[in-house]
């Protein structure tokens, strides 16, 4: 895929202010400091979508001082198509700035036909990092996840192909993402024993799922382990989006996505309640949904998705207010449960 005439004669010059406009947390008790909002690349970013809009994201997101994008092999659709569009922008805009980036991939959901392009062999991850460097254009990436616990698959095999993927220069930092407590504290006691730097758990979590407050930060602070949310405004539920209905064009619409109109109707009671608190606040309730989850010290950074620059820059202004009140805490509490 090309990227239009019009962007090629304009030149990326980065915002020279960008890291004075964000908050940077330290992830668990690594050296690495993420910005407190980061960009997920899920949608918006494959073959299917606009090239020109996607390039546009990216830039506001480094323009934001949002230093970590994150990616995995399956990201899309076309499976590989987020990545090979992030690699066409990266040559174009952000190669002299490779050393002001946190880019991160996965890999352990469906991927390529046959029974090596899933779940969690050392097989299929080397081989999965290997094509996500040469989608991407990149040398290493700073950190590869292990995408999904694979029920079937030795953890100490897949602990080992992430330490072997550090060894050989290929991924500076490892991670997992959706383990639950007990693998997860596995998962770092194997690690360790292999000298593997293991930064970040990659968990679902907002105020319409907080599963992560049931063992999992607790079990993260123990290991010196940072949370990096994703989904926090529940694939747009939690903004003022869907209040009035579902509009045109909204991820909800979408043939591809994973949420659906039932999930938006069902929740839309408590979005409503939820909106009150925020304007009460004077943010907006996406805003509100992002500072929420950063009360919580584990959480090195939040990671949204957005479909538009506008969208970057009304998350990205969350961190002008993000002190909640022990009322607003409990009312916000009451309406989720
Ligand atoms: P969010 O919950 O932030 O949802 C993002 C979507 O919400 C946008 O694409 C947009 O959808 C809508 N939106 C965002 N901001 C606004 C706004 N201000 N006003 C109105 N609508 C808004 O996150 P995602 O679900 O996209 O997940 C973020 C990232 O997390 C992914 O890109 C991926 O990197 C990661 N992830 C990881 C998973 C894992 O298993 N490890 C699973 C899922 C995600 P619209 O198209 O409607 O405009």
């Amino acid at each position: 895929m090309q990227i239009n005439d019009k962007s090629e004669v304009k030149e990326y010059v980065p915002n020279s202010q960008c890291y004075d406009a964000m908050t940077y947390k330290r992830t668990g008790k690594s050296g690495i400091l993420l910005p407190a909002i980061s960009l997920g690349l899920w949608h918006n970013f494959g073959f299917v979508d606009n090239l020109q809009n996607a390039r546009e994201v990216l830039r506001c997101a480094f323009d934001l001082g949002i230093t970590h994008f994150d990616l995995a092999n399956n990201y899309g659709p076309p499976y590989g198509s987020a990545e090979e569009n992030f690699g066409t922008i990266y040559k174009k805009d952000f190669k002299n700035y490779r050393d002001e980036l946190f880019i991160a991939s996965k890999a352990g959901y469906d991927m390529w036909p046959g029974p090596y392009g899933n779940f969690g062999s050392r097989k299929y991850l080397i081989a999965s990092i290997d094509q996500s460097l040469k989608r991407m254009g990149l040398d290493y990436v700073d950190i590869f996840y292990h995408h999904r616990p694979d029920p079937d698959t030795p953890l100490e095999e897949t602990m080992g192909a992430l330490a072997d993927m550090v060894r050989q220069g290929k991924a500076l930092y490892v991670g997992i993402s959706n383990y639950q407590p007990e693998d997860t504290q596995k998962a770092a006691e194997i690690l360790k024993r292999l000298n593997t730097p293991f930064i970040l758990h990659q968990a679902r979590y907002s105020m319409l799922d907080r599963w992560v407050e049931d063992g999992l930060l607790t079990t993260l602070e123990k290991n010196g382990v940072g949370c990096i949310a994703f989904s926090p405004l529940a694939q747009g539920i939690l903004t003022d989006k869907y209040i009035h209905g579902i509009p045109e064009h909204s991820r909800a619409t979408k043939a591809f996505s994973f949420l659906n109109t039932d999930a938006v109707n069902s929740n839309i009671e408590k979005v409503k309640a939820l909106n009150a608190i925020a304007m009460n606040r004077n943010q907006k309730l996406s805003q509100m949904a992002i500072a929420w989850i950063l009360r919580q010290p584990q959480v090195a950074s939040v990671l949204v998705g957005a479909s538009t620059t506008y969208q970057l820059r009304e998350n990205g202004k969350a961190l002008d207010n993000l002190n909640f009140t022990e009322e607003e805490l409990k009312l916000i509490d009451k309406i989720v449960g």
